[in-house]
């Protein structure tokens, strides 16, 4: 009797083990468990901090495939959410301790100035006007400018061709200003990409604009639907992990960690995981900026 109800439960918990695999393949990737460290820190640091709490919050997108998308288990899927993993568990940190927020483009800067979040880390460029507010460790990769259009657009091929037409892109996102400034675009804004795409579909705005890979994760979601406008890309988009932004000591220790994970391939592991389901290339982690 005993053997069979532990048969049972071994089929459920393989069961149960089989869903989640193929639920976080609908949020765009698999995962990695990055070992948990067995860590300790300078008292007084945020490190140490964060490690006593045993407690981190990170700050990711909920809907862009491939970097950070909540999958139907709730839980977020993505290169960045795999960044954030493997830094909370050089923090000591498991990941069922992580909890994750959802920060859209506009509001990264003050969830981190807030406190709201100890981290964000959700395609987030690294430019002066945001670190007049907040400190950026990184990049860890670098993605460009893009054109998403209707599949059966041929008309739209570089960011001269939207001059005057009406373009979705994000509030608070680089993107949208580029576009509208650099290239004279009508910008209609939205909170999030994927506000963008019924829009793009019905016809009310001729192309949606934001970074490459964003864009490819939302192709490989609907190639009968959408496709860029072209493999080229008219800006540099180096991501960052955003952090408070006095805290040069946590930056630095950030920085170390991800040329770390270039050296131990939990970097190259985290995109095979995820972004490198659709994007096969397995980036270089770009120069570290130690600013
Ligand atoms: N990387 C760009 C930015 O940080 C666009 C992507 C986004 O809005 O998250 O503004």
């Amino acid at each position: 009797m005993k053997s069979l109800i532990t048969r049972r439960k071994s089929l459920l918990v393989a069961a149960s083990a089989a869903l989640a695999l193929s639920l976080s393949a609908c949020g765009g990737g698999s995962t990695t468990t990055p070992p948990v460290a067995s860590a300790s820190f300078e008292a007084g640091t945020t490190m140490q901090k964060l490690n006593e709490a045993q407690k981190i919050t990170i700050g990711t997108k909920f809907d862009q495939p491939l970097f950070g998308q909540k999958g139907l288990d709730g839980k977020p899927v993505g290169f960045d959410v795999e960044m954030g993993k493997a830094i909370a568990a050089k923090l000591g940190i498991p990941e069922d301790k992580i909890e994750w927020v959802e920060t859209v483009s506009q509001n990264r800067e003050s969830f981190i100035e807030q406190g709201r979040v100890d981290l964000v880390i959700a395609t987030y460029t690294i430019n002066d006007a945001r670190k007049e507010k907040v400190a950026f460790a990184g990049p860890y990769y670098e993605a460009g400018q893009a054109l998403l259009v209707n599949k059966d657009d041929n008309s739209i091929t570089k960011p001269e061709d939207v001059t005057g037409k009406k373009v979705c892109s994000v509030t608070g996102s680089t993107p949208a200003k580029t576009i509208a400034e650099k290239y004279n675009a009508e910008v209609v804004p939205a909170a999030t990409y994927t506000a963008c795409l019924e829009p793009l579909r019905n016809k009310q705005v001729v192309a949606v604009t934001t970074d490459n890979v964003i864009l490819a994760g939302y192709v490989d979601k609907e190639p009968d639907a959408f496709k860029l406008a072209s493999d080229e890309t008219f800006t540099k988009e180096p991501y960052g992990i955003g952090l408070k932004k006095d805290d040069t000591v946590f930056r630095n220790w950030i920085n170390d960690q991800l040329e770390e994970f270039a050296k131990d391939d939990t970097y190259k592991k985290a995109w095979e995981a995820t972004a490198g389901k659709v994007i096969k290339t397995v980036p270089e982690l770009p120069t570290i900026d130690r600013y």
